[in-house]
This record gives C-alpha cells, sequence and structure tokens, in this order.
C-alpha cells in the first residue's frame, strides 16, 4: 500500500483514502491509551544535608514503561509522523540513536505493528540492545557516533522506510506549550512547595529537545526560573553556545551514553538557554555513584552529569546567601549500565578514575564544602 495518492482525471474529486485514515486512526487511538494507562512520574524530594536553604527536586523519568525520558519522546515522534502522513501501514521506522530512543521507539513500533530498525555504535549498553531485540526491533552498527545519521537514512531509502530522526525533530514533534509535556508536569508539581517557582532546572542535553521544551515553557508561562544546560566532554553544544557556531564538530563521540553530541544537534536551541556549564565525564559518573548512593537506587551517567550541574549551582547559590529551588531530571535507572559506568574494572580499561570526584561530592552534599578539582562554573 502507498501513502501517495494515485494520479486521477482533473475533473473527478478523489476518492476517501479509507485504508489509510483507518489505519492512522487506530494507530492514534493505540498511541493516546498508552498515554492513558500512564501515570505521571514522580518528582522526588532528596534531602542533602550540605545544601543548606537549597531544595532539590528530580524528575524520575526512569519509571516509564521503557524505562526513560525518552518513552514521552517516541510517543511523540511516532504521533508526529502518523499525523504528517509519514508512516502508514506498511512503513519500517528507522532510527540513529546511543539506544533509549530506539528502545522506546521499539516498544511503540511493537505497539503499531510496524517494523524497527535501530542504528547505533558499537559500544551502545548490551542491556539497550536486549532491550530493542525484546521488542522486536533490529540492531545496526557502526563504528563513529558521527556515522548514525547517514546510515539511518540510508536504511529508511532502502526499506522504503521512514527515518524518525530525533534529532531534528525532537523540538518540534514535543508539544511545548504543554500536553503534559515534562515542564508543565513539572511545574505543576512543584505548586504546593516552600520555593514553587525553581530558581533554576537544570538538563543536559542529547537532542536538546528536553532543554528545548522547558526553555520555551518557562518563557511561554512567564517564570522567573533560568536554564542550565550541562554538557559532557567531546561534545559540540557547549562551544556552539558560547560562539553562536553551529557548524562546531567533535568527532570523537560523548563517553557518557545519552548527552553530548557529535555535532551541534538541530533541536538544540540556543537561544532559551540562560547559562550552560561543561563538566568533566570523570565527575558525571562519580555524581551517578554519589546520587545512587544517596537515593538508594542506581541512575545512568546522564543522571549524573545533570545532578553535577545542579551542585555547580547550589554550590554559587550557597555562596552567595542565597535559598530557593532546583529541578533536574533522572533521564533513566543505572541498571542499564551495570557492566559498564557501575563497573570499576570497565571503568579502569577506559582510563577513567573516578575516586576523587566521588570523595569530594559526597564531601559536598554532606557539608556544602566545595573540594572538587574544578571550579563550580565547570571546565571553561
Ligand atoms: C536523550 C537522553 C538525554 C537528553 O535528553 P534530550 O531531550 O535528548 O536532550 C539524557 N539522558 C538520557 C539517558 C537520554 O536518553
Amino acid at each position: 500500500m502507498t501513502l501517495h495518492r494515485q494520479p486521477r482525471p482533473a475533473t473527478s474529486l478523489p476518492a476517501p483514502d479509507c485504508a489509510n485514515r483507518a489505519w492512522a486512526r487506530r494507530s492514534i487511538a493505540l498511541l493516546q491509551g498508552d498515554a492513558r494507562r500512564s501515570a505521571d512520574t514522580h518528582l522526588v524530594k532528596p534531602v542533602f544535608s550540605g545544601l543548606r536553604g537549597i531544595d532539590v527536586y528530580l524528575k524520575d523519568e526512569s519509571t516509564h514503561p521503557t524505562g526513560s525520558l525518552k518513552h514521552r519522546l517516541a510517543r511523540s515522534l511516532v504521533l508526529y509522523g502518523i499525523c504528517n502522513g509519514f508512516i502508514g501501514p506498511e512503513t519500517t521506522l528507522v532510527e540513529a540513536s546511543s539506544g533509549s530512543t530506539a528502545v522506546s521507539e521499539a516498544y511503540f513500533a511493537r505497539l503499531l505493528g510496524l517494523p524497527f530498525v535501530a542504528v547505533m555504535t558499537r559500544g551502545t549498553s548490551r542491556q539497550k540492545v536486549a532491550e530493542i531485540e525484546r521488542f522486536g526491533g533490529r540492531c545496526h552498527f557502526v563504528d563513529r557516533a558521527c556515522e548514525v545519521y547517514d546510515a539511518a537514512e540510508a536504511i529508511a531509502a532502502q526499506t522504503g522506510g521512514h527515518y524518525l530522526d530525533q534529532f531534528t525533530y525532537a523540538e518540534r514533534a514535543t508539544d511545548w506549550r504543554g500536553n503534559n509535556n515534562i515542564a508543565e508536569s513539572i511545574f505543576t508539581q512543584m505548586e504546593q512547595e516552600l520555593h514553587p517557582v525553581p530558581d533554576w532546572v537544570v538538563m543536559s542535553a542529547g537532542t536538546g529537545g528536553t532543554s528545548a521544551t522547558l526553555g520555551r515553557y518557562i518563557r511561554y508561562r512567564n517564570l522567573e526560573t533560568q536554564l542550565c544546560v550541562v554538557d559532557v566532554e567531546n561534545s559540540a553544544f557547549y562551544d556552539c553556545y558560547q560562539t553562536g557556531d553551529r557548524c562546531v564538530t567533535k568527532p570523537t563521540g560523548s563517553r557518557i551514553e545519552g548527552i553530548g553530541r557529535p555535532r551541534v544537534e538541530p533541536s538544540f536551541l540556543p537561544t532559551v538557554v540562560d547559562h550552560m556549564i561543561r563538566l568533566p565525564d570523570a565527575a558525571s559518573i562519580a555524581a551517578a555513584r554519589v546520587l545512587s548512593d544517596m537515593i538508594f537506587r542506581r541512575v545512568g551517567p546522564s543522571t549524573g552529569t545533570n545532578f553535577l550541574g545542579l551542585c555547580c549551582i547550589a554550590a554559587d547559590m550557597m555562596q552567595s546567601g542565597r535559598s530557593g529551588s532546583l529541578v533536574s531530571i533522572i533521564c533513566d535507572s543505572g541498571a542499564r549500565y551495570s557492566d559498564t559506568y557501575y563497573d570499576d574494572t570497565w571503568l579502569e580499561a577506559q582510563g577513567i578514575d573516578i575516586a576523587p570526584h566521588v570523595a569530594a561530592l559526597h564531601e559536598f552534599v554532606e557539608t556544602g564544602e566545595w573540594r572538587l578539582p574544578f571550579g563550580s562554573q565547570g571546565l571553561v
């Protein structure tokens, strides 16, 4: 079945496209059913004795049925594809991903009965590959992070499929004014708190879509909140923010799965970002370990980056005697990384030493003393 209309004599109106429309109607009902069956995610409030006057809130996106914040994005991207007429009853869905998005898209592809192909680098977490395959998806591996885009486009062309292209469409497939997006959910959950309008929301960037949604929503609702985006080593976003150059590339590839990109992704919107910090990878991983200790369950490495960024902001606020609330996001669970970031042998083989950062960060959250081997402005 083709999604393109058949040529017709110029004098007659076309017959209704009943089959494709009926499929789209059923599919949208299935996607809406998934949303209706889902509860909102928790906004947890762990207490850190050293962060005096600062209330910390973490939006726990690890509890979605597919384990990460990408559950929201995948649902939006598939809905966007159907409503734009890009996806029909026989369309193969293809995606370039560092894994989390592909897991969630594989879930939705199965829900709709569509084939799914994920294009990822060979180093992607074993658990994510297993989850994609369990949902009936196929994994295609490339050697370098910068190769995923062309490979995904080529597979979509070969299969007559649709390249979902999260890095381009994340910012526009998400309904930024509301519709229970992550920003609306956070700010609504904050309403009864001591400091209901957070001073800062802190988020890392993969597609840049979540920070775009947060930043737009803050402006749309006239909130005083500022948005800090935290970047990692080998990522193009920070340099773009500093120089305005969207052509920056960093071909090495990020070592923090889910965030940091070799190019400035189209979904990254620097104009809604108030501040950016770049942090050492070893410190991000250390922060994931420290936060996991404090909340009694493991979080993924990008959550470590988020938490460390939040600590940087908290240190500056305490320094200037300010109190208030800070919000960040638990992007996924550490269960996906038990044989990588949570394996000391693996870390050693990567040449990553987290020990000094772990000790200093424990001290910071317990006493408020900043003794990390870099300032609270990060790597500049
Ligand atoms: C995608 C992702 C992020 C970053 O979110 P974006 O909205 O894509 O910028 C952070 N952590 C994990 C685990 C992710 O999968």
